[in-house]
């Protein structure tokens, strides 16, 4: 019997999503939303607090968007993609052409060092941070210059302007806030530091990961989108990732002027976002008020496990951010190994910070089983 688009579509109840997904807690969780149900308590399953992921996962708007979109499963998915650079561009408020879409910002951030450095242009990048464009270097043989952080786990800016040349530099990588350090700088230092980088190296581009911008707090910072009207040599980078509740849908995107898009352009993997993808971000975008609630779950969460920390005596950085770093005067590896063996994943230990464990925020609920779990692993040692 022929199979109709619309009878497919119909047979893609809460019942078929069981069919096609694995039993992970994701899953279970997806299959309880797109049933109207509450979702699954994830007691089953370790916590998952080591990807500054969104527990929540993106809502129930976003799931239902990605589920009308099946039904062109058998179909490159141009107009998907097209949709939402112009969406992103909207939200922006720049053309589609200064929008390069990416298999999460992680594509984009690959990209750009495939783009612009090379053998005799090398990377600047800081020490501890995101650690991607090092991968995509040492893999192109790239050289590369890490600028540890300062004392207070901040960026050091004006080293890593100075680092930017001569020789030029192909890329100065610049994650604000920072991953791992939750640390956020003003929009002030940014553009200074921006300055100052092309003022030492005119020909080095600058890329401004913002990755945890909605999380931000702090009301000096702002995002550098606004500095690429006036910069060919910027490249800012977002993702679905984190408080979108996309990260396994895999959308993140660049915003830098056009030139500077199409030189970066030929590195990316073309159709590479998947039409699911597409039309989740899509929607995701469209629900402000549900991205607002999921930041008031995320601060709150987050006060609550400070609070406990700092409670018992530990130091909590300050966190700009969906994580927080927290001196746990221990070998944070040790810490995390024993964690896991009572079902608690945490972040992996950072080699300049080794008594730090970075510590994502799950639900309320997971953070009160998780700090039980963390109370009892350090009053053993
Ligand atoms: N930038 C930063 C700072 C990150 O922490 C991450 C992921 N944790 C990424 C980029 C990449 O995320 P994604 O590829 O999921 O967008």
């Amino acid at each position: 019997m022929p199979i109709t688009r619309r009878g497919f579509l119909r047979g893609l109840g809460a019942g078929s999503a069981g069919l096609v997904l694995s039993p992970s807690l994701g899953a279970r969780n997806l299959q309880a939303s797109l049933s109207g149900l509450a979702p699954l308590s994830r007691a089953a399953g370790p916590i998952q607090l080591d990807r500054n992921e969104n527990p929540f996962g993106p809502g129930r708007h976003v799931l239902e968007a990605i589920q009308a979109a099946f039904g062109d499963a058998s179909r490159y998915p141009d107009d998907p993609e097209e949709a939402l650079r112009k969406a992103v561009a909207a939200s922006h408020g720049v053309t589609p052409e200064s929008v390069l879409l990416g298999c999460g910002s992680t594509e984009t951030l690959r990209v750009a060092v495939m783009a612009f450095c090379r053998g005799d242009r090398h990377l600047v990048t800081a020490a501890p941070t995101f650690e991607e464009p090092v991968r995509m270097a040492t893999a192109l043989k790239v050289p590369f210059t890490e600028v540890m952080v300062d004392q207070s786990m901040r960026l050091d800016l004006d080293t890593m302007a100075r680092a930017a040349g001569p020789p030029p530099a192909g890329l100065v990588f610049c994650c604000n806030p920072n991953n791992p350090t939750a640390t956020a700088h003003s929009a002030t230092a940014i553009r200074d530091f921006v300055a100052r980088t092309h003022a030492i190296s005119p020909e080095t581009t600058v890329l401004v990961d913002e990755a945890y911008h909605e999380f931000v707090e702090d009301p000096s910072y702002a995002s550098a989108i606004p500095l690429v009207k006036n910069d060919p040599r910027l490249v800012v980078s977002r993702t679905f990732s984190k408080v979108y509740g996309l990260a396994g849908f895999r959308v993140g995107y660049a915003i830098a002027q056009p030139d500077t898009i199409t030189a970066m352009r030929p590195w990316r993997v073309g159709n590479g976002i998947n039409l699911a993808a597409a039309a989740g971000a899509v929607a995701a975008m469209g629900a402000p008020a549900h991205i607002k609630e999921e930041l008031r779950k995320s601060r709150e969460a987050r006060a609550f496990t400070r609070k406990f920390f700092e409670g018992l005596g530990y130091k909590v950085e300050p966190s700009e951010t969906n994580f927080l770093m927290v001196n746990i005067r221990r070998d944070s590896k040790e810490f995390k190994d024993t964690c896991l063996t009572k079902g608690v994943m945490i972040g992996r230990q950072f080699p300049q910070f080794k008594q730090h464990s970075r510590i994502s925020i799950g639900s309320m609920e997971e953070m009160q089983r998780a700090t039980a779990i963390f109370r009892e692993v350090l009053a053993r040692t």
